[in-house]
């Protein structure tokens, strides 16, 4: 996928309140791997880490990657309305813990969830200031290699990966900006470039400028 770019930690000033960013795609797109490089990148956005039902893949660390739950777990969670937005996802569940998002945007810390298609929607409906994002590939044919790349699935999974990578690649024109995971380097600015100018918003940055205005000469 070749070599990009060394990566040199950004200390960006922290917007009003925190900026949740929601990036989707199908599995195997290349969503790890670009959010991985963007939070290096910009530290003051951190990782919000879903819940689910899945085993851990080798290398998988529970509370950092994932919190690995039995299903009764799971459901007990639904049960008490933790969860901003859950869904079933190749026969897994997975969800988003409401307590520790809105505690991080409150706190001024902006978040990365790494969710699927239902997850976006059910979280623009209930944050409608969240900010969107879909990654795709440069075709269907490239996803597939990249599964088999990552060498974490046995070849039913990945047919099964490729049918559903279809329903996620048709919520696409729903989102606000969509990264094309081609040349990894230049996906790579792309999703930064978006993370960076949403953050920069004015609307965000209004005790900043009102700092300002306050110091300017009468
Ligand atoms: P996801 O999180 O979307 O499931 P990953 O980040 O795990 O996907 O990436 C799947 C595989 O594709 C990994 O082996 C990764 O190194 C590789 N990959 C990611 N981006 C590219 C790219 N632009 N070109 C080629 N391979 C890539
Ligand atoms: P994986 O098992 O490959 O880590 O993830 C499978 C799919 O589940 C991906 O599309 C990923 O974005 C999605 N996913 C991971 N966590 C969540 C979550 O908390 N909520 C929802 N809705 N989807 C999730």
């Amino acid at each position: 996928m070749g070599d990009p770019s060394p990566l040199v930690p950004l200390a960006v000033s922290p917007p009003d309140r925190g900026v949740l960013f929601v990036v989707s795609g199908p599995s195997g797109v290349g969503k790890s791997t670009l959010i991985q490089r963007a939070l290096q990148r910009i530290p003051s956005i951190g990782f919000s880490v879903s819940a689910t039902t899945r085993a851990p893949r080798p290398g998988e660390v529970e509370g950092v990657h994932y919190r690995f739950l039995d299903p009764a777990r799971f459901q007990a969670l639904v049960d008490d309305d933790a969860f901003l937005e859950h869904a079933t996802v190749y026969d897994r569940r997975y969800g988003t813990l409401a307590a520790p998002t809105r505690e991080a945007l409150e706190a001024g810390r902006s978040l990365v969830l790494d969710i699927d298609a239902q997850g976006s929607a059910s979280v623009r409906a209930r944050m409608p200031e969240a900010v969107h994002v879909v990654v795709v590939p440069p075709s269907l044919g490239a996803l597939e290699e990249r599964l088999r790349q990552r060498g974490t699935d046995d070849e039913a999974t990945i047919a099964r990966r490729m049918a559903l990578a279809a329903e996620q690649l048709r919520a696409a024109p729903t989102y606000d900006y969509v990264v094309v995971n081609d040349d990894v380097a230049a996906a790579d600015a792309a999703l930064q470039g978006i993370l960076l100018a949403e953050l920069s918003r004015t609307d965000r940055r209004s005790s900043a400028i009102e700092a300002l205005l306050r110091d300017l000469p009468a």
